[in-house]
């Protein structure tokens, strides 16, 4: 099987990306929206407290001016009360200074006296009399009346002298109120009868201030007595956006409502031509206006708190959804990064996995056929030994026998078998060890390298005269007869790689290293190993350049790695300063340390 990253980790990254960019998400918006509230509160209760301090502004102004209208009028009846004869020449010089200046929105100002039926002739000759010379009564067919007999005009809607007031249910409420309370009354909301003419957008509803005129002249013939009324029309629309045009501004739009019958009567309205905000409600305030109450009803237009005031929470709203927006991006995009390098971590790692199970393969096949070609060579090597044994029995025996019998050519065919039969096995024998090497049991037990040493050197020796110094060597832990292959290898080597003109000299020496192990080395005067080879030497049937005129099959220093490799440890060559070769070799310093089973030892040259 091809191994692989873990299929399952993806969609939960996958999932666990999602959910991070949510919580962001949410996280944001919910800041947003906790914002945008609070903005939005703080600008209402901004809003509410503007609009009440709007309302008692202009409800103080509607107060202030309903007062004025009353004291003003009281002054007027009070003038024309104190005439022992009121003519029409003194109503006009009283009335003056009265315009729509000092009473905005009024109509005219009118001097009413009561008549009864029969009256009405004596009524108008008495007050053409007195100046009114053009006055002609208009009866309303009641059997009371109420005439205007003087009156002043404020607009350009004509005099209402000689109107019977009686006709007008509201205005008669108000008469009848301010006389017997001897004060200043307001009527009901109603339209005037001056107005009935006028066409429909300029009719407006009023009301009027009614005083009562009292005889108050010392040399008058009715002097304490009631006179009539003083009458002050005003149009509630004129009056309304004389009165808080300058205080309401285009902040509010403000209604006065006449609250005389159950359900209140809008009498005017104030609308600056702005949009509502209909954000918050409208405002109602009650307004007492002499015996009556109207309501001041405010609303608050889209203008009422300043430009930087207004609209704070949905600029907080989308400040805070650009914010949330740029987070998610910002979050996305490092989670993505993340995701990515994660993916080609697992990529990495999958292909890294599979690399090494395929060479675990190729390893493991390589073993079994190098298990299979030793065994095969050792199985031929031993097959090899009885028939060779006998050729060299042979050759011994004719060189022993018939020696004396054989010509020059012969004895030389007879030295040249006798040479390859001697090659022949020393090849049998070395790949006989060289294929035990391998898999053949071993021992943990202490080996005296000294004496080793010392025994392989005599017998070296006896082949060729060399000088080997053997040092102070320990006793180690390993099999003693793979270790002597080992010594034996390489003082072999150490001797017969020394030209034969030069007596080889050999040394052998220990020293402990790391990791509880001895480290011995065997050095000698040889022809040396160049550079380049040192590191295939160790290879089977490897000789290196130099080593053609010295026997050999290239299988020594095989079998030493694979003797030490068993033994857990390393194997090198070094050239020797003084000429020659240093090969080394690591060993266990005790029984502890496994020299079975152990991964291959590693080959090192320097
Ligand atoms: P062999 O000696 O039978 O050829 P070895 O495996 O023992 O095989 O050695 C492999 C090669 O390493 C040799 O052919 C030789 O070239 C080189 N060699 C080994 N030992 C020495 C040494 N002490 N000095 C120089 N060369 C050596």
């Amino acid at each position: 099987m091809t191994p692989s990253a873990d299929p399952s980790a993806r969609p939960a990254g996958l999932r666990r990306s999602v959910v991070v960019l949510v919580l962001v998400a949410v996280v944001g918006l919910a800041g947003t929206g906790m914002a945008a509230l609070a903005l939005h509160n703080a600008e209402r209760d901004r809003l509410a407290r503007s609009l009440g301090q709007r309302s008692t502004i202009i409800s103080q102004a509607i107060s202030a001016e309903v007062s004025r209208y009353s004291a003003s009028l009281l002054d007027l009846a009070a003038a024309v009360g104190a005439q022992s004869e009121l003519e029409a020449a003194e109503f006009t010089a009283i009335t003056a200074a009265v315009d729509r200046r000092r009473f905005p929105g009024g109509t005219g100002l009118s001097f009413v006296v009561p008549a009864a039926d029969g009256d009405v002739a004596t009524l108008q000759e008495r007050w053409r009399k007195l100046g009114a010379t053009g006055l002609t009564l208009r009866p309303n067919g009641a059997s009371a009346h109420r005439f205007a007999v003087l009156s002043k005009s404020m607009d350009d809607m004509g005099s209402s002298i000689g109107t019977d007031m009686s006709t007008s249910a509201q205005a008669v409420e108000a008469m009848d109120i301010a006389e017997q309370g001897h004060r200043v009354a307001v009527s009901r909301t109603y339209r005037l009868l001056k107005d009935s003419d006028l066409p429909l957008e300029r009719r407006q509803l009023s009301f009027v201030f009614v005083a009562p005129v009292y005889a108050t002249s010392p040399g008058a013939a009715d002097n304490g007595r009631f006179r009539g009324w003083l009458m002050l029309g005003v149009r509630g629309g004129d009056f309304l956006s004389e009165v808080v045009a300058g205080s309401a501004g285009d902040r509010v739009a403000v209604t006065l409502l006449d609250d005389a019958s159950g359900d209140p009567l809008p009498m005017a309205t104030w609308a600056p031509g702005v949009p509502l905000d209909t954000s918050i409600g409208a405002r109602d305030e009650p307004l007492p206006v002499a015996q009556r109450s109207w309501t001041l009803r405010v609303e608050a237009t889209k203008r009422l708190l300043t430009g930087t005031d207004q609209g704070l929470d949905k600029v907080a709203g989308a400040v805070g959804l650009v914010l949330t927006a740029l987070l998610v991006a910002l979050t996305g995009t490092i989670v993505t990064s993340r995701n990515r390098a994660l993916r080609r971590v697992d990529e990495a790692t999958a292909a890294l996995r599979t690399d090494i199970a395929r060479r675990e393969e190729v390893e493991h096949r390589l073993r079994q056929r190098e298990t299979e070609l030793v065994g095969f060579a050792g199985v031929v090597a031993h097959d090899l030994r009885s028939p060779l044994a006998r050729i060299m029995g042979y050759a011994d025996f004719l060189q022993e026998e018939a020696f004396d019998r054989l010509d020059p050519m012969q004895r030389d065919f007879l030295a040249r078998l006798r040479k390859g039969a001697d090659h022949m096995r020393v090849l049998i024998d070395d790949l006989l060890d060289y294929a035990t090497a391998e898999n053949r049991p071993m021992a943990n037990v202490p080996v005296d390298l000294h004496r080793l040493a010392e025994e392989i050197a005599r017998e070296r020796a006896a082949d060729r005269p060399a000088e080997v110094v053997v040092g102070d060597l320990p006793t180690v832990y390993g099999d003693p007869t793979l270790l002597r292959q080992v010594l034996d290898n390489l003082i072999g080597n150490a001797i017969k790689y020394t030209p034969a003109e030069r007596e080889p000299h050999v040394r052998i020496g220990c020293h402990p290293i790391a990791e509880g192990r001895w480290r011995c080395e065997v050095s000698d005067n040889g022809i040396g190993i160049p550079e380049n080879d040192r590191s295939a030497v160790f290879d089977a049937f490897r000789r290196v350049g130099g080593s053609e005129n010295f026997p050999g099959t290239g299988l020594g220093l095989a079998i030493v790695h694979r003797i030490v490799e068993r033994h857990h440890g390393r194997v090198g060559v070094d050239s020797n300063p003084e000429g020659g070769s240093v090969f080394w070799f690591t060993v266990p310093e005790d029984s502890r340390i496994p020299v079975s089973h152990a991964p291959p030892a590693q080959k090192q040259m320097s």
